[in-house]
């Protein structure tokens, strides 16, 4: 038997209701906010991944699937802000006036250890903004995150944010950083060294707890809390809690969160549910002012996040498929066909009986259909151009002409 790979999952009949309404929910919310949606290959050059998402990332570093094809290198693509970045670039979008608010959904692939919230293929529904370097946009972009998950009915979660300042601010606090870990270096996870030598802030996101041991050291932690932001960014940064504030929506700052990317710059934020076990992060994102620079576009500002669909899914309750409306049992598959059409394009969900051999072997099958009415057509009925309606809660049953069927079922 051939199954499904490792860390892969076929996504069956009975949970599709609940990726519906997630769905559904998702362009609601927003449309209503003014984004369109993009949809972008979900395979493309190697080379835009590790200059967009960064060679230091362990995304980069160790998750990607990776394959040549005639001497290019390929990459099912790992996350979708480069991808974006890319389609921005590519079609000129600097020429629409900004900002330019675009949304995606759709699956993401990263070799990594599955286990419960983490697969190789999953899903994750995104937004991108931009255009805009004002710190309402971080609102803005932060608000519809929880708007979106208010509306699939999760309110019970904690937003994180901090912000990493520019490039001189961040040059300032890796000096910082790099100078408080020298003395210990050597104890750090085999990741963490080479994070040092490449990228020290992202130290702070080793997911080892021996290297975060050493982070909550004193000399480490007045690193991490001494005052590395210049004034514009954090006068960006006041402006930001101020406007969340004024929107009642409640963040702790965690100077901890540098995110896992290296494209982020002032803004990081993450959305984390307690109901989650240790896979516990629902949305990461942030500011990305350089990235359209770094793949070739024009100077652009820029900030988004990406959310795990399976983590979402995993925190709402199961959702109901909806039931039939009508089931017609008929041996005459012709009228059968004609009704079944009629009923549909009239707005029932309806199914019937395709054996329609024998009447109470049909008649079982729309009991167990669960369908709310069964359409009877008998002999008599389809001569006398009338059904019978049976009502298969109460069991009442009425025969009307056939022009009556939809008001009597409606
Ligand atoms: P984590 O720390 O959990 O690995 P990340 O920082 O790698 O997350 P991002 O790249 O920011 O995650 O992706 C955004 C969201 O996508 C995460 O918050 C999470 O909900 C989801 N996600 C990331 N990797 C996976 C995965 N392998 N399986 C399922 N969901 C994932
Ligand atoms: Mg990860």
């Amino acid at each position: 038997m051939i199954t499904a790979q490792k860390g892969t999952k076929d996504i069956l009949a009975d949970e599709i209701a609940k990726w519906h309404f997630v769905e559904n929910a998702m362009r609601e919310v927003f449309e209503k906010a003014n984004y369109k949606e993009i949809r972008t290959p979900i395979f493309e050059a190697t080379e835009l991944f590790a200059r967009g998402v960064g060679d230091s990332t362990d995304i980069v570093n160790k998750e990607m699937y990776t394959f040549d094809q005639k001497g290019r290198s390929l990459t099912l693509r790992p996350e979708n802000t480069a991808g974006v970045v890319r389609a921005y670039i590519e079609h000129g979008m600097h020429r629409i006036s900004p900002p330019v608010k675009l949304y995606y959904k759709g699956p993401m692939f990263r070799y990594e250890r599955p286990q419960a919230g983490r697969q190789r293929q999953f899903h994750q529904v995104g937004v991108e903004v931009f255009g805009v370097d004002a710190p309402s946009c971080d609102a803005e972009v932060i608000s519809t995150a929880i708007a979106f998950l208010n509306k699939i009915g999760l309110n019970d979660l904690e937003l994180e944010i901090n912000s990493l300042g520019c490039e001189k601010c961040r040059a300032n606090f890796r000096e910082k950083l790099k100078e408080a870990v020298k003395p210990m270096l050597e104890k750090f996870c085999d990741d963490c060294k080479m994070r040092y030598e490449k990228n020290p802030l992202r130290m702070l996101d080793c997911k080892s707890p021996e290297c975060q041991s050493y982070l909550a050291t004193e000399a480490v932690q007045n690193a991490i809390n001494s005052d590395f932001i210049c004034e514009d960014c954090q006068e960006h940064f006041e402006k930001l809690k101020g406007y969340l504030d004024a929107l009642g929506i409640k963040y702790n700052v965690n100077r901890l969160l540098v995110r896992g990317l290296d494209y982020y710059n002032r803004t990081v934020f993450e959305i984390k549910s307690n109901s989650l076990g240790s896979q516990n992060a629902v949305c990461g994102g942030g500011r990305y002012d350089s990235l359209v620079t770094t793949l070739g576009g024009q100077p652009t500002a820029a900030v988004g996040w990406a959310m795990g669909m399976e983590r979402l899914m995993a925190l709402i309750p199961d959702v109901n498929a909806s039931s039939l409306d009508a089931y017609i049992v008929c041996q005459d598959l012709n009228e059968s066909l004609k009704l079944a059409k009629y009923l549909r394009n009239n707005g029932l969900k309806t199914e019937f009986d395709m054996q329609g051999k024998n009447f109470s072997k049909g008649f079982e099958k729309a009991l167990k259909s669960g369908a709310r009415f069964a359409v009877i057509l008998g002999e008599d009925e389809i001569k006398a151009g009338k059904v019978t309606i049976k009502n298969l809660t109460s069991k009442e049953q009425v025969t009307v002409n056939k022009e009556d069927i939809l008001t009597q079922i409606i």
